[in-house]
């Protein structure tokens, strides 16, 4: 089951990536990991992604591919995988259709977490932290007791700058502008859905179980 997994900031995609690859045993892998995976074998790609990490550039795509067929040629990937922040772009999407040819697989389910940009920025502008003990509450999953003040020590709870309206709305429409071409891509291939991931977490995970299971026949 080879499976891209896609979804904006405050989608819940971490959420259902654990769940995904729990259930069906198969390695979630994420850009990050997959570099400090090479970097920590030493492998000869790793330490050139690492010389232009440790200047603080970008990591160019031939390197950042070349690690990820190496990854996906990796003996656990063998019954599938789950891949999340891979690809990031149209030519990132190309170049992985080509590695999974070589290695006579394909993408069989581009799963998109859907949330409106309102409701994002709801869940993402949440978070309140007491100036005085730190503890962190979340108006709308953690709520504290009393509004604005912390249940510990009264506290008063403010906003971190990360997480003012503003900064996080940027945020958001920047990824929906990346990821807008890498939709349209995987739905003209026809492996693209949408799920609902407005839905409590345990109805998303029950949603992405059904489109699979068409899958495991
Ligand atoms: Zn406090």
């Amino acid at each position: 089951m080879n499976i891209i997994l896609m979804g904006l900031p405050g989608a819940g995609k971490g959420t259902q990536a654990d769940e995904i690859i729990e259930k069906y045993a198969i390695p979630h892998i994420s850009t990050g990991d997959m570099f400090r995976a090479a970097i920590k074998d030493g492998t000869e790609l790793g330490l050139k992604a690492k010389s232009y990490m440790d200047q603080g550039a970008l990591v160019p795509d031939e390197v950042t591919i070349g690690i990820v067929r190496e990854r996906l040629s990796q003996a656990d990937c063998k019954e599938g995988f789950l891949l999340d922040g891979f690809p990031r772009t149209v030519p990132q999407a190309e170049a992985l259709d080509n590695i999974l040819a070589d290695l006579g697989k394909s993408i069989e389910h581009t799963i998109n977490i859907e949330v409106p940009k309102e409701d994002l920025i709801a869940r993402l502008t949440g978070r309140r932290i007491c100036k005085t003990c730190g503890t962190s509450y979340h108006l709308i999953f953690n709520p504290p007791q009393e509004e604005g003040k912390c249940d510990k020590d009264g506290g008063e709870l403010y906003v971190r700058a990360d997480d003012n309206p503003e900064t996080v709305t940027n945020r958001l429409e920047v990824n929906m502008t990346q990821a807008q071409p890498l939709l349209d891509f995987y739905k003209a291939k026809g492996v693209l859905t949408n799920i609902n991931g407005q839905q409590d977490i345990k109805v998303v995970f029950e949603d992405i179980e059904a489109l699979l299971k068409g899958n495991r026949s």
